[in-house]
């Protein structure tokens, strides 16, 4: 990393000095533009977003991808990069078409998924893990059954994108069809996909459908007693009364 980081920095000092000589303009060129001012801060709270994945026990080493929408610019995660390596200048940014405008980091796998939710929905970021409790739910029911209001939370009863091969087209159709009036679902034998306006209630989504999964497993596994679900009318009454939920402002 250290090493990629001092060619960047090379390859950026030696593009500078010939813009300073010529005067040109940066857009548009491999190593894209300079990053701005509210990107630098929205890419400090994308890594402390991605780290908390991790301390959080979501994923483990480099799986799951954070993203975060800037006007309309999307600062992904790069592919396979440990988050506790990340620094300031390893800002990795893309168009919504996916093409590359900012940092020379391969960007995430998962850029279909997390421009799909942009281009379909007001997302302002958008979280993906490999979370157990969640992901071991995704490999036995097509949608969590309604085992607390919470689910109100999250738009209702949470769906299973039926399984394709990781950072595919076809699973970010999968997984767009899943979400269809939710701001969640499960990825079969994968993980999880959230979003909301911030990246604080993105990851909140996804700690509290991992947290949702692990009461479904915990209630189905005492021998001999099933679970009481809510009806989904409950659940939406719910879903009403959390737009509520919390401090006035
Ligand atoms: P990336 O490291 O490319 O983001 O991939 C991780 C992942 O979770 C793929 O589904
Ligand atoms: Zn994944």
């Amino acid at each position: 990393m250290a090493e990629e980081r001092r060619d960047q920095r090379d390859q950026r000092g030696a593009r500078d000095a010939r813009d300073a000589r010529e005067g040109v303009q940066e857009v548009g060129e491999p190593w894209g533009r300079r990053v701005r001012p509210e990107e630098a801060d929205a890419w400090e709270s994308l890594v402390a977003t991605a780290r908390r994945t991790v301390s959080e026990g979501l994923v483990v080493g480099t799986s799951g991808n954070v993203s975060v929408r800037v006007g309309d610019t999307v600062l992904v995660t790069p592919s396979g990069v440990p988050y506790d390596r990340l620094t300031p200048q390893d800002v990795t940014g893309v168009d919504l078409d996916g093409r590359q405008v900012l940092g020379a980091l391969v960007p995430t796998s998962e850029l279909p998924m997390h421009l799909a939710v942009y281009r379909a929905t007001d997302a302002g970021a958008v979280v993906h893990t490999h979370a157990v409790h969640a992901t071991a739910v995704s490999t036995l029911v097509p949608e969590l059954p309604l085992i607390h209001y919470m689910a109100g939370a999250l738009g209702g009863p949470v769906r299973v994108a039926p399984y394709a091969t990781y950072g595919t087209r076809e699973l970010a159709e999968n997984m767009l069809q899943a979400l269809t009036d939710r701001t969640a679902c499960l990825l079969q034998n994968h993980g999880t996909i959230t979003y909301g306006t911030t990246l604080d209630q993105a990851y909140d989504r996804t700690a509290q459908l991992e947290w949702m999964s692990r009461l479904w497993l915990t209630a189905t596994s005492v021998p001999g007693l099933s679970p009481t679900l809510l009806s989904e009318g409950q659940v939406a009454e719910a879903g009403e009364r959390l737009r509520g939920y919390g401090q006035r402002g």
